[in-house]
């Protein structure tokens, strides 16, 4: 039986260079269906022998800032419906926004486990900073730097738990 984990978050905050740092450094297969579906990146990811498949979404451009957030909430529910978990991606060095409370907003109804992750956390300054996230209110919570790796074990450890 497979899993499927979605990443998910407003744009900029690191989703597809986490997505494409993990499914390079494990040779992991890439399965592009970018002509298909613009908006979605599908891969295969290996963390210690669990394998399961990674989304990266958002990958689309947009016109005005309202047909943005409709395309993310739409990205957000449908990761919630056809993921088994979720990772909700944001972003230390701009800190909480709007969007992020919106994403936030849906992903409390999920009864599917959502992993807060908050990247760009690159140095102590930065760890203290991200604490602010904790009051978005969920359960898992994790700091990491997709440039150096830095918390990604800890973080696939705790999905690959589920698997
Ligand atoms: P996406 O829109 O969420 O897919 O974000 P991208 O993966 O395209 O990254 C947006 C920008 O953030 C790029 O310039 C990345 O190099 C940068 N970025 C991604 N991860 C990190 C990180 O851990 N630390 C820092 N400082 N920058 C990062
Ligand atoms: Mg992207």
């Amino acid at each position: 039986k497979s899993y499927t984990v979605a990443i998910v978050g407003r744009p900029n905050v690191g989703k597809s260079t986490f997505f494409n740092r993990l499914l390079e450094n494990r040779k992991a297969i890439v399965d592009d269906v970018s002509g298909v579906t613009r908006d979605r990146q599908y891969g295969i990811a290996d963390w210690n022998g669990k394998v399961f498949n990674l989304i990266d979404t958002g990958g689309f451009v947009s016109g005005s800032s309202d047909v943005f957030e409709t395309e993310i909430r739409k990205q957000v529910r449908i990761a919630i419906d056809e993921a088994n978990a979720v990772i909700f991606m944001v972003d230390v060095a701009t800190g909480i926004t709007d969007l992020d409370e919106s994403v936030a907003d849906l992903l409390r109804r999920s009864t599917k486990p959502v992993y807060v992750v908050v990247n760009k956390v690159d140095n102590g300054t930065r760890e203290l900073e991200a604490t602010e996230f904790y009051s978005l209110g969920f359960e898992h919570n994790f700091f990491i730097s997709s440039i150096s790796g830095s918390g990604t074990g800890e973080l696939l450890d705790a999905i690959t738990a589920d698997i």
